[in-house]
């Protein structure tokens, strides 16, 4: 069953009607599984294995992170257009909003790219992207999207809640002239506007939008697994702490460098 059965209309819930994506349990009772189609046996570290010590996990989440870069485009798209169509982007607390969103999106696109930039083959000859921007960017997806959900909230204002019921109120006789007439904005009107502000309905509020704030935040496991192993593991903090260790043999007690600076009160007075 999908999450929202009564989301019948395209107009009104354009990302319901095409994503919506049902979960199941599927139950193999019973079943015969030829040994000839079977991988691995009894053997759990065969099975993380199977993900960690070849290209796996990583090439899931490049193209998990690919996915979550064009969602978090797209709304920042939507945000832009409705100040837009409010006539809001001309004013200064509007165009920071607007710039944090760009700052987060982009960040998460700008990890994307290094990670491709610096993919690696491995023994095996797989190209493998890059895991310290990988999992560096994947470490704060439980926090990143809903920041640019709250912008994007933000930006709407309650636009969002004041719209007709559904696309048949705009179609019907009796209400479509005064929709036409009342609700509309400076820069759009009342159709388009109506259609942005549904779309942006089903990104922040729909049932499929509160399902997706969940998704994303678990999407590659829970916040502290992605943190406390993925990140953590392959940010590299050997090679940065041997520069700390480097940097801090550089220099000691007797190491002053600025002889103008008195070593101590007596020596200054
Ligand atoms: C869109 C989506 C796709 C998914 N895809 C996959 C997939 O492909 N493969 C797969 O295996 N799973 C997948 N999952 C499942 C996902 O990995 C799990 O939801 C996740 O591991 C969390 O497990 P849980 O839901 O049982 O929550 P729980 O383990 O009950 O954790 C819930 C919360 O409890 C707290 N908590 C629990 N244990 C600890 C701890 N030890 N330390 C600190 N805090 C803790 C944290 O706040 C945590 O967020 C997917 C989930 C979603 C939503």
């Amino acid at each position: 069953m999908p999450y929202a059965p009564s989301a019948t209309s395209e107009f009104d819930y354009p990302l319901t009607t095409r994503y919506d994506e049902p979960d199941a349990l599927v139950i193999f009772d019973d079943v015969l599984v030829p040994w000839d189609r079977v991988f691995i046996d009894r053997d759990v570290t065969k099975v993380r294995e199977q993900f960690f010590t070849t290209g796996a996990h990583a090439l899931g989440n490049w193209q998990a992170q690919t996915r979550f870069t064009t969602k978090l485009k797209f709304i920042a798209a939507v945000a832009r257009k409705i100040t837009q169509v409010n006539g809001t982007d001309r004013i200064p607390g509007v165009q920071e909003k607007l710039g944090e969103l760009a700052a987060v999106v982009s960040s998460v696109e700008s990890a994307l790219i290094a990670a491709q930039h610096t993919a690696e083959l491995d023994d095996a000859g797989l190209m493998v992207p890059g895991k310290r921007a990988l999992y560096g960017v994947m470490g704060l997806q439980s926090e990143t999207y809903p920041r640019v959900i709250a912008i994007l909230r933000d930006l709407v204002g309650g636009g969002v809640l004041q719209l007709p019921s559904g696309a048949s109120d705009l179609q019907s006789p009796t209400t479509g002239p005064d929709i036409e007439r009342y609700i509309q904005s400076p820069g759009a009107p009342s159709e388009e506007r109506i259609k942005l502000f549904r779309l942006a309905w089903d990104i922040i509020g729909s049932e499929f939008a509160g399902r997706h704030q969940q998704y994303e935040l678990f999407y590659a496991g829970a916040p502290f697994v992605v943190r406390g192993v993925y990140t953590f593991r392959h940010y590299g903090y050997e090679q940065q702490v041997a520069e700390l260790d480097e940097f801090l043999d550089g220099y000691g007690l007797d190491g002053r460098v600025d002889a103008s600076i008195p070593a101590s009160p007596e020596e200054g007075a």
